[in-house]
């Protein structure tokens, strides 16, 4: 019995001497960290005997602390924003025209780069919504269903029109392709579409598309909008695509339009998106192919992606001054804009008289009330935080984070 409690006390003590030696160790540890650290940030000259005394007994130190100085200019330069000067910048859309110009099967991949000009604000950019999501902040923007199709936007379609852009892949959800006119079948909107609710009791799947953002009770792995299907009495479901989530609807995702899309493109087109979601996709890239069989590649972004390596072209600037000056090359007339003719007035489903109080978020205006909505926009939810949905909290990356106030 004695015998026992000794070695109990022996192995505590045992153990409490371990863990003591363990957070002496961590703090000569640290002290290493911090004294060479400090030699480090000392010009070579400044540098004493005793200094480079430390830096040679310390050389794992000194190795680790460089590695890491490295990774960190990196991830800066990786996030900095940079613009080709005027001169570079005419050269390489000219470049990108001729390009354009010889393709046979030129397929679009589009990200939040092209939507910004309409005031969506993009996810990675220095102000971008994970950026912000990230850092604990809330985001607030000015009431999404006012976005329109930017210049980016009505080029495409006009160059879809041309025949010279056979598909557009998009991951955003804000609709504007669609908005632009662009016709379904040339569109895969990877991760859903915010004005589209639809049953999957149905069968087909039955789609409504709605003036409003649907989103704003959905969440990761929460899809249920609160309405019904007035066929089947099933509920609705957004069609957006969490990160984390594996998208699987037909449409508006139309996967099997962008796998062939991908499979026949001689070019590909990419726009204002990072790539770092759409980079995981394998069919839309064609690695399976040796290097020269791959379409080319011409990425039109900011700031760097993980598939600059691999283009023929980068351009650093923005869509719209990008597509202006390219459609000045090929001579073709930009579109404007148009509320009157925005096919989603003719697409939408009108909501059944119970269901009139069933959103909050604003009504894209038809263009004859456009006006006197504008005007009389007030008890509705204006520049409000947004946390539902395709946009808020839903939308960010699923991991733990800081919570974002409701
Ligand atoms: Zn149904």
């Amino acid at each position: 019995m004695e015998e026992q409690a000794n070695t109990g006390v022996s192995v505590r003590t045992e153990r409490k001497a371990l863990e003591k030696a363990k957070i002496l160790q961590r703090e000569t540890q640290r002290q290493t960290f911090k004294l060479v650290s400090r030699i480090l940030k000392k010009s070579e000259s400044e540098r004493t005997e005793e200094d480079l005394a430390n830096l040679q007994r310390h050389q794992d130190t000194v190795q680790e602390l460089c590695k890491r100085q490295v990774r960190r200019t990196l991830l800066k330069r990786k996030q900095e924003e940079l613009f080709d000067d005027a001169e570079e910048f005419r050269a390489k859309v000219r470049q990108l025209a001729e390009a354009v110009r010889q393709a046979r099967h030129l397929v679009v991949y589009t990200g939040a780069g092209i939507s910004t000009a309409a005031s969506i604000p993009d996810y990675r950019g220095p102000n971008g919504v994970w950026t912000q999501l990230q850092r604990g902040r809330a985001v607030s923007t000015s009431d999404l269903s006012e976005a329109e199709p930017t210049l980016t936007h009505m080029c495409i379609r006009m160059l879809h029109k041309k025949n010279m852009v056979q598909h557009v892949v998009s991951q955003n959800c804000d609709g504007l392709h669609l908005r632009s006119g662009l016709p379904r079948h040339a569109l895969s909107e990877l991760h859903g579409n915010m004005f589209i609710e639809v049953c999957t009791s149905c069968s087909p799947v039955r789609e409504y598309i709605r003036l409003f953002d649907v989103t704003e009770r959905t969440a990761l792995h929460r899809h249920g909008t609160g309405r019904q299907c007035s066929h089947c009495n099933g509920e609705l479901r957004d069609t957006i695509v969490h990160f984390g989530e594996r998208g699987t609807l037909e449409q508006p995702l139309n996967w099997k339009g962008a796998a062939e899309a991908a499979e026949q493109a001689d070019v590909i087109l990419c726009l204002g998106s990072s790539l770092k979601v759409l980079k995981k996709y394998a069919c839309l890239w064609c690695m399976n192919r040796p290097a020269n069989r791959r379409p080319k590649l011409y990425i039109v972004n900011l700031q760097w992606t993980p598939k600059d390596d691999f283009a023929t072209l980068k351009i650093h600037g923005k869509c719209d001054d990008v597509m202006r000056l390219l459609m000045e090359d090929l001579d073709i007339q930009i579109p404007k804009y148009n509320r009157a003719e925005d096919p989603i007035f003719s697409m939408a489903t009108a909501l059944r008289a119970d269901e009139e109080r069933s959103y909050t978020r604003r009504m894209i205006a038809p263009p004859a009330a456009l006006e006197s909505t504008l005007q009389d926009s007030t008890g509705q939810a204006e520049g409000a935080a947004i946390t539902g949905g395709w946009f808020g909290r839903g939308y960010s990356k699923a991991r733990k984070k800081k919570k974002v106030a409701l």
